[in-house]
């Protein structure tokens, strides 16, 4: 399993514990990268968090790994995406009205997401994820996430 694909489902892992720690405000990702074994996520979100709220991210991300869930990963028309899990699949950016059929990663009650990249089978697989720095833009209201992926 190469590094990109393990450091790039991390990002659906990460966002996931995002989500869960921060609630529905933090639900839009603006951007996300992933390259070798460090990953980028941003979201929008309405204020600073504290650093008690970064810990529980890092934890319940692991934690995510370590149950070694089975990630799905379906491809389908984009309305029956929309059908199932509303606007949950998309992001900040929008998704071209000419793509009509989508691939779809889903790990079952953590994070779903429109995404054509390559994942792993099992969150097991990435490792673990090290959080290694946040940065809260408040002119812009986005929130960012680094960390990098180790054995
Ligand atoms: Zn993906």
């Amino acid at each position: 399993m190469s590094n990109e694909v393990r450091s790039h489902t991390a990002l659906h892992i990460i966002k996931g514990a995002i989500v869960k720690v921060l609630g529905e405000d933090a639900k839009w990702s603006t951007s996300a990268s992933a390259k070798g074994l460090h990953g980028r996520i941003a979201v929008e979100f309405n204020r600073k968090p504290t650093e008690e709220e970064i810990t529980e991210i890092g934890i319940r991300a692991n934690e995510k790994i370590q149950e070694d869930a089975e990630i799905e990963v379906y491809e389908m028309s984009r309305g029956d995406a929309e059908a199932r899990w509303g606007n949950l699949i998309y992001d900040k950016w929008p998704l071209p009205d000419h793509i009509q059929r989508v691939k779809v990663f889903h790990l079952p009650g953590w994070n779903v997401n429109c995404c054509g990249n390559e994942h792993t089978e099992r969150t097991g697989t990435v490792g673990s994820i090290k959080i290694t720095k946040t940065r809260y833009r408040k002119s812009k209201g986005v929130l960012e996430f680094s960390y990098d992926i180790e054995d």
